[in-house]
């Protein structure tokens, strides 16, 4: 069986580059459960392997995706049958493991999770790891009993996969969300998909140096990192919540530890990739069901394998908007 595949190789100058290739089955890792792959979608560690991040992926050639939904082909696992509607996300999907942007993949069978009732492959794939991530950041709040009589959540990097998922779901959810972004132009899709405001990223950079600012947020959902992660712990509530789960601004946190010891602010780190495979499942269902908001056809966009290269380009300089879902086969 041939199949197509976008792989990323390292050239003879040290530098990446990618292509549409033909694969065998025979190149495919080791794993229980082959899965023809129909939709995929595009996340940042994506764009990172793309381009020879070592921390994402170490050897090459190789064919990122870190998401796919499909249908198994075979399983040498009685968990799964041909023909069984999967999702899988995280592990090692996309980054030493072939990933989701080819027509198939092989994987243990510890990783896929049946596609929950009432969510096609397609719309999972909308959420994909971003969503999942979203979904993570707001069961974790709500785990520390934020809800929505508490007060504003503040969101930061908005605009983007985890962020814009994470206003959608908490806007649905009825919580008071300030969007933070530094999109003009992404302001109006902000305000659709549910946000009472939008800031702009700059309001929530601070470098006065003081441990305090105004407090405004019961809680917060971090996806950037750095200084602006920073500021938002300085404005959280007396008690609050913030979660983080990316580095897009800053792998590095500056602060101090007044606001945890003067406001017993909490900071909670997300982990998509290897988090426990029963909440994994708990969280697909509510994204199927509960958590499933209204509008979120309006911040996904669809392209190909062939189109991929360019759309993880614009990712790297952090101007994409919304989710982009890759139709494989
Ligand atoms: P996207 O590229 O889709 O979105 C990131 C957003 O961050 C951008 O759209 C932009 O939004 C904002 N941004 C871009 N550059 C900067 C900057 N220099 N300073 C501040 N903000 C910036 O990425 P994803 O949403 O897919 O992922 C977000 C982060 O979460 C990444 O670091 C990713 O690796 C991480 N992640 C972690 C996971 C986990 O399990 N821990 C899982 C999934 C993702 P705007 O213009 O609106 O401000």
């Amino acid at each position: 069986m041939l199949f197509k595949a976008f792989e990323v190789a390292e050239s003879s100058e040290k530098e990446y580059k990618s292509a549409l290739v033909t694969k065998s089955e025979d190149d495919l890792p080791p794993g229980e459960v082959l899965i023809k792959v129909q939709y995929s979608s595009l996340n940042y560690k994506d764009a990172l392997s793309a381009i020879g991040n070592k921390g994402v992926t170490r050897n090459y050639p190789h064919t990122p995706g870190i998401d796919a939904a499909g249908t198994v082909e075979k399983s040498a696992d009685p968990h799964f049958n041909r023909g069984d509607k999967v999702i899988v996300t995280g592990y090692d999907l996309g980054m030493n493991t072939s990933g989701g942007f080819a027509e198939y993949i092989r994987v243990p069978a510890s990783w896929p999770v049946h596609l929950p009732e009432g969510l096609s492959r397609k719309r999972s794939m909308m959420f994909g790891t971003a969503g999942l991530t979203a979904a993570l950041s707001v069961y974790n709040l709500k785990k520390q009993g934020i809800t929505p009589p508490n007060g504003k959540i503040i969101v930061t990097g908005a605009s983007g996969g985890v962020g814009s998922l994470a206003v959608a779901i908490l806007s649905h959810l009825g919580f008071h969300v300030t969007a933070v972004t530094g999109k003009e132009d992404a302001v109006d899709l902000l305000l659709d998909l549910g946000a009472k405001e939008v800031i702009p990223r700059a309001a929530i950079d601070d470098h006065s140096g003081k441990p305090f600012l105004k407090a405004q947020y019961a809680a917060a959902i971090d996806t950037v990192g750095g200084n602006i992660l920073a500021t938002v712990l300085k404005s959280l509530n007396y008690g609050g919540v913030a979660t983080c789960c990316g580095l897009v601004s800053s792998p590095e946190l500056h602060t101090t530890i007044y606001p945890f010891i003067l406001k017993g602010i909490r900071l909670i780190g997300i982990d998509s990739v290897l988090c426990d495979h029963h909440l994994r499942k708990e969280i697909w269902e509510h994204l199927a069901t509960d958590w499933r908001p209204a509008k979120m056809d309006k911040i996904v966009s669809v392209c190909t394998l062939d189109t991929i290269q360019e759309h993880l380009d614009s990712m790297l300089k952090g101007q994409l908007t919304g989710r982009y879902i890759v139709k494989i086969s």
